[in-house]
């Protein structure tokens, strides 16, 4: 059977694991799927994406979070992405 092999911006999966560190600075921000969402994509087009190449049907042992700095970084961009959010969420108060 021939491999089926994906690309996967593991940058992604970053985003989304600092998320709930940063959300629980802020007890007033918004929770809801759709603020998180748009927290974590303005997050992304802040940050470069860090491809990898993953096959379909293989389970991946998780990667080391990103070295402190990168860290740092993606804290930064989701801080921001959150205030954004926060001034102007796409659904009602
Ligand atoms: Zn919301």
């Amino acid at each position: 059977m021939a491999r089926e092999l994906f690309l996967k911006n593991y940058m992604e999966d970053c985003v989304w694991e600092l998320l709930d560190q940063v959300l629980a600075q802020d007890p007033e921000a918004c929770r809801c799927d759709s603020c998180r969402h748009d927290i974590v994509a303005l997050a992304l087009n802040q940050l470069p994406p860090r491809y990898v190449v993953r096959e379909k049907g293989v389970i991946y042992s998780k990667l080391a979070m990103l070295e402190a700095q990168h860290r740092a970084d993606i804290y930064r961009a989701l801080t921001q992405a959150l205030m954004q959010v926060k001034k102007a969420p796409r659904h009602e108060r």
